[in-house]
């Protein structure tokens, strides 16, 4: 959208001119835009208020539950879309700490591998906090380092 500081009116993007006196206009940045241009990862735009504020505890408990908690949010609030965004999240940190103890069962006597694993954990503990925090918030922000697996997607 673009703006006549003259005539105070609104034009579409494709102005070139004030449509009243023909004074250069300024570009006015779409207020989605604006939102997106300050966190690319931040989803909570596309999901409906009233979804979230209804499901908002399904949403939370994949996090505090892990598995036990995908299936109750999956029955609870089955056609959730805020729930079901959390649910992947929640899945993909759940399948990555799977993965971490099966690596660390088998490179157990390596020592380094039980220590990364560790640390590992800690981050993952970590990015389940935010993403829990961040349900409470009634947001929809993609998970530090989570995000970037690709599976589920
Ligand atoms: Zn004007």
């Amino acid at each position: 959208m673009k703006f006549c500081p003259n005539c105070q009116q609104t034009f579409p993007d494709q102005a070139n001119m004030c449509g009243s006196c023909g004074g250069p206009l300024t570009y006015i940045p779409d207020q989605n835009q604006v939102q997106h241009a300050v966190n690319p990862n931040d989803h909570t735009a596309e999901y409906d208020p009233k979804d979230i504020s209804d499901n908002k505890v399904f949403a939370m408990l994949p996090y505090i539950l892990s598995i036990a908690g995908i299936i109750i949010a999956m029955l609870g609030a089955p056609d959730s879309p805020y729930t079901k965004y959390h649910i992947k999240q929640a899945l993909k940190i759940t399948v990555t700490e799977a993965l971490l103890v099966l690596i660390t069962a088998v490179l157990a006597f390596t020592i380094i591998v039980p220590i990364a694993a560790a640390i590992c954990f800690t981050i993952l503990a970590v990015v389940n906090i935010i993403c829990f925090f961040r349900v409470c918030s009634g947001k929809a922000i993609d998970a530090p380092i989570i995000s970037s697996l690709k599976f589920f997607d």
